[in-house]
């Protein structure tokens, strides 16, 4: 049985949908928007 380790280690990376940029492990809730698309300017 894989651990939850292992698990989380062979998960793709989450890429942005808008930027491309790879999305650093987060809390879920970002979806799939990096910080800076999720967060505009302001
Ligand atoms: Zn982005």
């Amino acid at each position: 049985m894989m651990s939850v380790i292992e698990f989380f280690k062979n998960l793709p990376k989450k890429k942005c949908q808008q930027c491309g940029n790879d999305i650093h492990e987060k809390a879920d809730c970002y979806g799939n928007i990096c910080d800076e698309c999720d967060h505009p300017a302001r």
